[in-house]
């Protein structure tokens, strides 16, 4: 069959754009992001204290995140609105000229050294789909850091009042920290819409099983004894409710909840709620803490990618357990499985059911005469177009060679010879091979009613559906016949 593909994504260009519009574009798309790394960067700014960077700075993971996401957005306009945003927040909230250009080179470095890194990562990875991503994240994560210390304590060392090692060593810990936090979250944000399908869906899971909220339970119980017992150790009090929760969560909410619990750890310890009971003249424990904090926060999200890998592998392997690998559409044993479960809801309705059994014809000779290939392809096009008619409730399966069965609930014998005529017909339409040759088929299809009696067996209409295309074929193919 020929199908006209045309390989666009939603956020891509449109082929022959106006220079009106590819400005307007350019302009809209730097707007974002100069607004999105301003209100970030104001966030942050607000826990800066003096002489010192601040100690939540969401603004670079943030932009790298939405680089990685939108590669459109990464253009040299992206990048000039970037740094706009970055220079206003700080301008804006009465940092000098001096410092507001050392600090803003030294983000865009980081996002820089990120981004080329980040552009090496697999599509897989980005997404967080394979057991290995959230190592990629990290690595990501430590160059992105390491690129904004470097550049950062080398101008600005003595502004913070620190040696140039220690003054990195302060700088790359709270950027790892935000990288690994954050950039997860953004990787796997969804739109607006789909967060609001999710948050229904999620609704509706813990109303169906309710146990579902416990790992969030433990985890809070975990954050209340952190708080409670204080000392070093309390940062990793909350890991067995984390891995709890990743294995019971999807991958973003996972995301979220570290994202969130590492916030509320870096925010408890600078407030005194978790009493880490460090002294407070030395920087050291504070580097020491933020890079342990960022190198827990790896272990859940691993632990949530390699359960979305293994979902992954077994939705693939079910559905190629149930389906019919050349046309996609159930196979024998998963018909006659959800066949049955059908017939019995059909039951306690009261709703007859129609079987109908559709074989096509001569089709020994479509091989014979064009080749295998073109008759995988016949088998292929006309599976596909009975899906495309079939209500979403009617059951479609290939039961062998060029021979498929169809289960409708609720049809009576008048439309049930409707639908057969109807499938007859969109057999009949000739199918088109890839190197335009036309192939005729036709198909013989055979159906049974189910009596009312409620008592058939799926097998039984199967048969008598059989019998009926038995005559079908002898009386001359290509017609549709009800059994009596
Ligand atoms: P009738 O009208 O009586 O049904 O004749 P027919 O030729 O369609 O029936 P027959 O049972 O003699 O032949 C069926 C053919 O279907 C034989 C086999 O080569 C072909 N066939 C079965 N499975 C496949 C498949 O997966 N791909 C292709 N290309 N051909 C297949
Ligand atoms: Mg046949
Ligand atoms: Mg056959």
């Amino acid at each position: 069959m020929v199908v006209q593909v045309r390989h666009s994504t939603p956020g891509d260009p449109a082929t022959h754009e106006s220079p009106f519009a590819t400005f307007q574009r350019l302009a809209l798309q730097a707007l974002l992001v100069a607004i999105v790394v301003f209100a970030a960067s104001g966030l942050g700014i607000l826990t800066r204290p003096e002489h010192q960077l601040a100690s939540f700075w969401p603004t670079n993971a943030l932009l790298l995140g939405l680089f990685a996401r939108k590669p459109g957005l990464a253009s040299p306009a992206g990048w000039a609105a970037a740094a706009l945003g970055y220079v206003a927040a700080d301008l804006l909230t009465g940092t000098s000229l001096p410092t507001t250009l050392r600090l803003t080179m030294a983000n865009l470095a980081g996002v820089l050294a990120g981004y080329l890194l980040f552009r090496h990562v697999r599509h897989e990875d980005r997404r967080l789909q394979h057991p290995l991503s959230m190592l990629w994240v990290l690595a990501v994560s430590a160059v992105a850091a390491l690129g904004a210390a470097l550049v950062g304590s080398l101008s600005s060392h003595a502004m913070m009042r620190m040696g140039f090692l220690t003054a990195s060593g302060f700088w790359f810990s709270a950027e790892l920290v935000s990288y690994v936090a954050i950039l997860p979250v953004v990787l796997l944000a969804p739109t607006p819409a789909g967060f609001v399908r999710t948050l229904h869906q999620q609704a509706g899971r813990v109303r169906r099983q309710p146990a579902l909220v416990l790992p969030g339970v433990a985890l809070a119980l975990a954050i209340l004894l952190g708080v409670a017992i204080g000392g070093p150790g309390a940062i990793a009090f909350p890991v067995p409710a984390l891995l709890w929760c990743a294995l019971a969560y999807r991958l973003f909410t996972t995301a979220l909840v570290t994202m969130l619990l590492c916030m509320w750890t870096l925010i408890a310890i600078a407030t005194g709620l978790i009493d880490l009971q460090l002294l407070e003249t030395s920087v050291q424990p504070v580097i020491s803490l933020r890079m342990g904090m960022a190198l827990l926060a790896v272990a859940p999200l691993t632990v949530a990618s390699v359960n979305a890998a293994r979902n992954h592998l077994l939705a693939t392997l079910n559905h190629a357990a149930d389906h019919d690998a050349l046309t996609g559409v159930l196979n024998r044993s998963a018909f006659l499985r959800r066949g049955r479960r059908q017939l019995d809801q059909s039951r306690e309705g009261d709703a007859p059911v129609v079987a109908m059994m559709l074989d096509l014809d001569h089709f020994k000779s479509v091989n014979d005469r064009h080749g295998h290939a073109a008759g995988d392809a016949v088998l292929a096009a006309f599976a596909q177009r009975v899906r495309t008619h079939l209500r979403e409730d009617g059951l479609f399966g290939r039961f062998g060679g060029e021979e498929f069965a169809v289960l409708l609930s609720g049809v009576e014998a008048d439309a049930a010879l409707a639908v057969g005529e109807r499938l007859r017909l969109i057999a009949s339409e000739p199918v088109v091979l890839d190197d335009g040759r036309a192939l005729d088929v036709t198909v013989s299809v055979g159906i049974a009613v189910s009596s009312g009696s409620g008592l058939e067996r799926l097998e039984d209409l199967l048969h008598q559906a059989d019998n009926a295309l038995y005559r079908a074929k002898a009386m001359g193919r290509n017609r549709v016949v009800a059994s009596a």
